[in-house]
C-alpha cells in the first residue's frame, strides 16, 4: 500500500488543511492500494501565496536561464534515480501494462526534461534587434508568472513533466494539480524536486479532484494555465480563462484519422496501428482511432487489424508480457463498453472484441480489444473519442474522400498515411488539418517539435521551442533617443 500523510506545499511536506483522502483502486484487483492526501482550497491558497511570492521576489524567476538550467539537471540526475519505482506506480494506479510504463510513460517524461533542458540552452532569450527606427531594441523573454497545470490520469508522470520543465526553465512558480484517479507517482516526483532543492514556493504539488482543479484556474494571482484533459473541461477552462484574461494552453482529446492507401504494406499497417490505436490500452489523446481504408481493399484491411487485435495480450498489466491492461476506472470502463453497444445499436459490424468483460478475466476493469467494420463518419463510434482499445475501420472511395472524412471532425490532434509512395503520403499531410502527423509512422511526437491540436483538440503547442515560448512573455525594451548633436 502506498500512502502519505503530507501534501508538497511551496517545497515543504505539510499537513494537509482538511482530513479528505483519495484512495486509489487498482484497476486490475479492484482493491486499494495508495492512500494520499487530497488538496482542498486552503492549501491552492497557501500554494499560490508561496507561488506569487517567489516569482515577485526574483529569487527564481530573475535567475540567469543558465543558473535554471544547471539546477534542472540536476532533477534529471535525481529523475533518473526512481525510474523503476515511478514505472511500478503508474501501473499500480492507472493499470498500464508494465512495459509500457517503463518504455513509454516514463522515458517520456525524462526525455521531455533533457529535451527541454537543450531547448532551453539554445533558446535566444535576450535578443538584439535592430528596428525600423533604425535603433536596437532589446527582445527580452521573462516567465509568464504563476502557473497552474492540470493534468489526467492517462499519462500521468509525462504530462506533469511536459509543464513542469518547460515552466521552470522559463522562471515560472508552478502549481501542479495531478488527477485524482493516479496521484500515486507525483508524490515522488515531489521527493525527487525536494531533493534538487529549488526555492521556497516555486513548486507545489496539490493531488485533487475537479473542484480544486477549477478553484485553482480561477485564482486572481494565477498568471498561465496549462491544462491537458477531455475537451469538455477545456472549454470551461478556457471560458474561466478568457473572462479573466489569463494565458491559457490547453491539450484536449482526439479522434485522430489513419487513412491506408491502396500500396500501404499491410503488414507494417497492423504492427503500426497495434501501437497508434492500442497502445496505453488505448488510452492515448493521439490514438488513431479511425482507420480509413480504400473499398478495393477493405476487406483486407479489417482482416490485418482483426488478426492484429486478436493476438493482443490483455489480462495483468504487472505481467511483462500484457499487452493491453484494464482501463483505469470503473466508469471508464462502462463508458467505453457503452460505445462499443452504441455502434453495434448504430448498425456497425463487430469484426472482433465487443462490449462484455473478456472471458478469461473474472474481476478487473477490462475492455475486449474491440475492431468495428462497415462504420459511416456519421456514427457516434466515429465522432466521439472512445479512449479505450476500439477501432472504427471507415471505407473511402478516393483519396480526396479519404482527406475529407479525415477533416470531418470536431477533433484535429493527429493523423497518420500509410503507403509505399512517401511524396503522396507529404501531400496528404499538408491537406489534413491536425496538430501532428505522421507517414508511416506511429508516433507523431517528438520532444523537440511543438505538439498540439487544431479545432477542439485545444489551443497552443507543448514540447520544443514553441512548449517553452508558452510559459514566457516578450518584452521589447527600446534604447535611449539618440542625442542631436
Ligand atoms: P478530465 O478533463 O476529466 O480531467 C483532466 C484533469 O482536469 C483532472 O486532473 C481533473 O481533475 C481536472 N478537471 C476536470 N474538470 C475540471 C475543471 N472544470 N476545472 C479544472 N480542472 C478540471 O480528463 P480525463 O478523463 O482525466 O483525461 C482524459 C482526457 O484527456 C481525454 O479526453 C484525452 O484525450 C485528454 N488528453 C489529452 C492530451 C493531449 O495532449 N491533447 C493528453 C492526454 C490526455
Amino acid at each position: 500500500m502506498f500512502t502519505r500523510d503530507k501534501l508538497y506545499v511551496g517545497g515543504e511536506w505539510r499537513k494537509p488543511s482538511t482530513g479528505q483522502i483519495l484512495k486509489v483502486i487498482s484497476p486490475h484487483t479492484e482493491e486499494v492500494v495508495g492512500k494520499v492526501p487530497s488538496a482542498a482550497t486552503e492549501d491552492i491558497d497557501a500554494a499560490v501565496a508561496a507561488a506569487r511570492a517567489s516569482f515577485d521576489s526574483g529569487m527564481w524567476s530573475r535567475r540567469s536561464p543558465e543558473e535554471r538550467i544547471e539546477t534542472l539537471r540536476r532533477l534529471e540526475i535525481a529523475y533518473a534515480k526512481r525510474v523503476d519505482e515511478l514505472a511500478e506506480l503508474i501501473t499500480l494506479e492507472m493499470g498500464s501494462p508494465i512495459s509500457i510504463s517503463r518504455m513509454v510513460h516514463v522515458p517520456m517524461s525524462s526525455m521531455t526534461l533533457s529535451a527541454m533542458l537543450d531547448v532551453a540552452e539554445e533558446y535566444v532569450w535576450d535578443e538584439r534587434r535592430t528596428g525600423f527606427s533604425g535603433q536596437e531594441f532589446r527582445i527580452r523573454s521573462e516567465g509568464v508568472g504563476v502557473v497552474a497545470a492540470i493534468s489526467p490520469w492517462n499519462t500521468p508522470q509525462f504530462v506533469l513533466m511536459v509543464k513542469l520543465a518547460p515552466a521552470l526553465l522559463a522562471g515560472c512558480s508552478i502549481i501542479l494539480k495531478p488527477s485524482p484517479e493516479s496521484p500515486l507517482d507525483a508524490f515522488v516526483l515531489a521527493e525527487i524536486l525536494d531533493e534538487v532543492g529549488l526555492p521556497r514556493g516555486v513548486v507545489s504539488i496539490l493531488p485533487g479532484g475537479r473542484d480544486v482543479g477549477q478553484y485553482l484556474v480561477a485564482h486572481p494571482d494565477v498568471d498561465k494555465v496549462a491544462f491537458t484533459g477531455s475537451t469538455e473541461a477545456g472549454r470551461i477552462i478556457g471560458g474561466i480563462c478568457g473572462q479573466q484574461l489569463k494565458r491559457v494552453s490547453l491539450e484536449l482529446g482526439g479522434k485522430s484519422a489513419a487513412i491506408v492507401l491502396e500500396d500501404a504494406d499491410l503488414d507494417n499497417l497492423a504492427m503500426g496501428l497495434k501501437f497508434a490505436g492500442m497502445l496505453n490500452s488505448g488510452q492515448v489523446c493521439a490514438a488513431q482511432t479511425r482507420v480509413l481504408a480504400p473499398r478495393s481493399m477493405y476487406n483486407q484491411v479489417v482482416e490485418a487489424l482483426v488478426a492484429m487485435a486478436s493476438n493482443l495480450q490483455v489480462g495483468d498489466p504487472s505481467s511483462e508480457l500484457t499487452e493491453i491492461g484494464p482501463l483505469v476506472s470503473s466508469r471508464q470502463r462502462d463508458r467505453v463498453q457503452g460505445f462499443i453497444a452504441g455502434g453495434v445499436a448504430e448498425g456497425a459490424l463487430l469484426a472482433v472484441g465487443g462490449p462484455g468483460q473478456p472471458a478469461s478475466l473474472a474481476s478487473g476493469w477490462y475492455v475486449e480489444p474491440t475492431i468495428f467494420a462497415n462504420v459511416s463518419n456519421e456514427m457516434t463510434i466515429a465522432r466521439e473519442e472512445i479512449f479505450g482499445p476500439v477501432l472504427a475501420v471507415i471505407p473511402y472511395d478516393d483519396e480526396e474522400s479519404a482527406i475529407r472524412i479525415a477533416n470531418d471532425s470536431q477533433y484535429g490532434l493527429s493523423g497518420t498515411v500509410w503507403t509505399s509512395d512517401i511524396e503522396r503520403g507529404y501531400k496528404i499531410a499538408e491537406q489534413v488539418r491536425t496538430g501532428t502527423f505522421g507517414v508511416n509512422q506511429f508516433n507523431t511526437l517528438d520532444f523537440k517539435c511543438p505538439f498540439g491540436g487544431f479545432k477542439s483538440s485545444g489551443l497552443g503547442r507543448e514540447l520544443g521551442r514553441e512548449g517553452l515560448s508558452s510559459y514566457l512573455e516578450i518584452k521589447s525594451i527600446a534604447p535611449p533617443p539618440a542625442i542631436a548633436g
